[in-house]
């Protein structure tokens, strides 16, 4: 396998960076997580212009152009034979001294690494996830911009650990005001009485490219749709809820914590909204 990295493709076994870069010392940093059907990037766009937001956010200059980093995922991709999978694409701050002085690492590394990726099998698609409330919650805006995508997701990992530990795939975070947030690698969205509610942006989340298109898809199916805040009542007593993300893509909820959602089952509008992602994917990278 190759992996793209500041320039060059080379082995996995090559692709290292120090143990003095700012990246793997304190998480300072940003990344991307892309889809790749049918050999081709979907929503390449809007993950470069979030990548590179994400990096201004931080004050990271990236040492790249949009094109050139395209074009290392596209060299990624054909390297490796990459048919459907996965981009992970990661921007470090680069070498530096041992404090936390991002300016003097002066060269920030950027790498490329395309590969397979593990997904939920089709009965999950069709069953739903359990998942639990973490107790962790997710970090207020004030505390840091949730719509950066940085390196530091030990937030995230916490709540993954408190799935794990109880026996669930996912967590649902919920603000610091005690709303519905988002779950650690996903955004939330329920169904009630025919409606899609999902948290807006302001609530601390990151704001997802699989949201954005479920949300333009649910207008486009003249679903309505609303962002606002949602109370843990609420996603309790939902007729539907399903998780939107990279890798889910549109996955059910079946149960959160005790408390079985709707029918316990992937629901109607859920099904469809899937349907009309996978046409989606399929009228932008054919196949
Ligand atoms: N929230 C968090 C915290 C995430 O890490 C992700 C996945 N990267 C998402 C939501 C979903 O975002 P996207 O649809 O862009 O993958």
């Amino acid at each position: 396998m190759k992996v793209w990295i500041n320039g060059e493709l080379v082995d996995k076994s090559q692709a290292s960076v120090s143990v003095y870069d700012h990246g793997l010392l304190y998480g300072d940093g940003v990344f991307e997580g892309i889809r790749v059907y049918n050999g081709k990037i979907f929503q390449c766009d809007a993950h470069i212009d979030r990548l590179f937001a994400s990096a201004a956010a931080i004050r990271l200059k990236v040492p790249y152009t949009k094109e050139q980093i395209v074009d290392a995922m596209e060299q990624s991709v054909s390297a490796n034979g990459i048919v459907d999978g996965y981009i992970r694409l990661v921007i470090t701050r680069g070498v530096g001294t041992l404090g936390l002085n991002p300016f003097k690492c002066p060269s920030p590394v950027v790498f490329v690494i395309a590969d397979q990726i593990a997904i939920y099998s089709p009965e999950m698609y069709e069953n739903g996830l359990d998942v639990i409330i973490a107790k962790t919650r997710r970090i207020s805006p004030e505390m840091f911009p949730p719509s950066v995508k940085s390196c530091n997701y030990l937030n995230n990992i916490m709540a993954k650990i408190e799935a794990i530990d109880a026996g669930v795939p996912e967590a649902i975070m919920l603000n610091a005001a005690g709303q519905v947030a988002e779950a650690t690698g996903d955004n939330v969205f329920i169904v009630s009485d025919g409606v899609i509610i999902t948290p807006p942006v302001e609530a601390g989340i990151l704001d997802g490219i699989t949201r954005r298109v479920t949300i333009k898809l649910a207008k486009e199916l003249n679903i309505p749709l609303i962002e606002r805040a949602i109370e843990v009542d609420e996603l309790y007593n939902a007729d539907e809820c399903f998780l939107t993300g990279t890798a889910a893509e549109i996955i059910a909820v079946r149960k959160v914590n005790d408390r079985v959602i709707g029918e316990g089952k992937a629901g109607p509008i859920t099904l469809k909204l899937l349907e009309a992602f996978r046409n989606f994917i399929r009228s932008e990278c054919g196949g």
